[in-house]
């Protein structure tokens, strides 16, 4: 059964090691974690619903609140200490395109909004419910996720939209296909979630983000149905696709979702890296990316990262015998990880590996013990699981990211690192913040940071520090040029920053597309573009 009030399966645990637990307290000072409201005591503060019957929509308590909630850290604070207070009137779980537009036409007539719910995995409030826009009728796409159909000679794949990671990836393996995107969300989010949400896999370098991996689509629009075909390429004006790619549930339902897939990898092998130090790491990281080496991720961790993540694994003993061999060979005392993998046909592999790692050495990297790159690619769908554990700990975790130019990222991740880290110290409050490089272009990198801070008794406060480190961060990625968001998305917690990027006239021109496909704005009110 999935959790309603924190990451994955309730039978799944990610258990810290005492040195481990000793680590972060030692940061970050112990922690108290609050008592957690049970659902049967939100449940009974859920008001009755607005909405009259129909024959697809449930309003059963326990529905309507787990559709009220994605997975940001204001939403597991409004679901862990149990103040939420605006909920979906109702759930629907439609089946076919015809009944998604049942629903629309269901809602227009009886004046309901519409959020069409993916996985639920949003980590910057798409799902929330606002209270001034309701009634708000949740459309959850989990029951459309079949495959429809897989063209092989042209290499495209057709699915329902609500197909989460692991039914899709399954369903093309099976007939010798893959489609190569894997957000660390893999085990809920869904193909419409993810192109609603512009969303990036680990596996970018080989495969591309999800822009690159969308050919064409069928969009439920409260206008009308608007189909989106999959031409190889066009130069018939501009690309539509890319007007709905990142339309976060604003413009429309996705119902139908055709892929560009790939021959299925004959092997997938990750290594670690390690560099006695950031800058040289960043260099190395650089040239692979300009080189196209072929390798499909490269991640590279700060020192501070590094640090973290040897000791969260808790392995001790390991860890102890890597800081030997990494000062035998010279490294000093802040190396810094980089987990390289390679995805393709076994020579594939080996070339790109190969090159990677000329570079490699040529910027003084040291290949370590094939163990730690194994044990990263093992728990990289697992390790959202620790959210929970450090909860219960009594510490907030939550992450930040950017992309910028090559000669902006030092600059930018000291900035957003530095916001963190000053963040609370009004409140004598420690942060702890570390950094990696997961999505490397040509052109620059993106900046993912994570960030942890003690949880206060109260809902109020938690949110209170929460939001002055938000805050202080996204002003960071602002005043240096960064994107707003690399592969999160916008929804409510970044709205008020998109017109930095976009422009005055880059907005007008969001709103009036809006404004054509949804004239009532009754699409997922108030995310994205900010009072709209
Ligand atoms: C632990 C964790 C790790 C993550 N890792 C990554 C990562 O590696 N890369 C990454 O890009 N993101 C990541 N995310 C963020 C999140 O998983 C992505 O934004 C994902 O694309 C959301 O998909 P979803 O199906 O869960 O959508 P939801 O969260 O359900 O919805 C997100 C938005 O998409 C809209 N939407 C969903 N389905 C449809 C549809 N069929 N039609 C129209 N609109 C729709 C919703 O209305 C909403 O606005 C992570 C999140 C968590 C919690």
């Amino acid at each position: 059964m999935r959790r309603w009030n924190g990451w994955g399966d309730e039978s799944i645990a990610y258990p810290l090691a005492p040195a481990a637990r000793r680590f972060l307290e030692e940061l970050l000072g112990p922690g108290m974690a609050p008592q957690d409201a049970p659902l049967a005591q939100v449940a009974a503060r859920v008001p009755p619903s607005t909405l009259p019957a129909h024959p697809l929509v449930t309003t059963t308590p326990e529905q309507r609140i787990r559709h009220a909630l994605g997975q940001s850290l204001p939403d597991w604070i409004a679901a862990r200490f149990g103040t939420l207070t605006a909920f979906p009137d109702g759930v629907a779980f439609p089946t076919t395109n015809e009944e998604v537009r049942d629903l629309i036409a269901y809602a227009q007539q009886v004046g309901a909004r519409l959020i069409p719910y993916g996985g639920g995995t949003s980590v910057v409030g798409h799902l929330t419910v606002l209270p001034e826009y309701q009634p708000i009728l949740s459309v959850d796409m989990g029951r459309m996720n079949r495959l429809l159909r897989l063209e092989e000679m042209n290499q495209l794949a057709t699915f329902q939209a609500g197909v989460r990671g692991p039914d899709l990836e399954a369903a093309l393996r099976a007939r010798g296909f893959t489609l190569g995107h894997f957000p660390q969300s893999f085990e809920y989010s869904t193909l419409g979630g993810w192109v609603a949400t512009r969303s990036t896999g680990q596996a970018s370098l080989k495969y591309g983000r999800i822009e690159d991996m969308v050919a064409g689509a069928r969009v439920e629009t409260p206008s009308a149905t608007w189909v989106l075909p999959p031409f190889p390429a066009s130069a018939a004006g501009p690309d539509l696709r890319q007007v709905v790619l990142g339309s976060e549930g604003r413009l429309g339902v996705f119902t139908e979702v055709t892929v560009r897939v790939h021959p299925a990898p004959e092997r997938t092998a990750f290594y670690a890296v390690f560099f006695p130090d950031f800058a040289l790491g960043m260099t190395a990281v650089r040239e692979m990316a300009q080189e196209a080496v072929g390798v499909s991720l490269l991640r590279l961790s700060t020192s501070m990262e590094t640090t973290v993540l040897l000791a969260l694994a808790g392995r001790e003993r390991t860890t102890r015998l890597v800081a030997r061999y990494l000062r035998l060979r010279g490294l000093g005392p802040a190396p810094c990880l980089l987990v390289v993998g390679a995805s393709g046909t076994r020579r594939e592999v080996r070339q790109g590996l190969r090159r990677a790692f000329a570079i490699a050495r040529a910027y003084r990297g040291v290949p370590a013990v094939h163990q730690i790159a194994h044990e990263w690619a093992k728990n990289r769908f697992r390790s959202p699981y620790l959210r929970n554990t450090l909860w219960e700990m009594g510490y907030a975790v939550d992450t930040v990211e950017t992309a910028v130019t090559w000669d902006r990222v030092s600059t930018m991740l000291e900035a957003m690192e530095r916001a963190l880290r000053e963040g609370l110290a009004d409140r004598e409050e420690r942060v702890l913040a570390f950094t990696h490089l997961s999505h490397v272009y040509p052109q620059g990198s993106s900046i993912y940071t994570t960030f942890l801070f003690r949880l206060a008794p109260t809902a109020e406060e938690t949110l209170a520090r929460w939001q002055v480190l938000k805050d202080a961060v996204s002003q960071a990625i602002v005043a240096h040029g960064g994107t707003i968001s690399h592969q999160h998305g916008v929804s409510l917690d970044h709205s008020r920053y998109l017109e930095a990027e976009k422009g005055e006239l880059g907005m007008n021109a969001l709103v009036a597309l809006m404004r054509a496909l949804d004239p009532d704005g009754m699409m997922n009110p108030g995310k994205l573009t900010p009072n709209v």
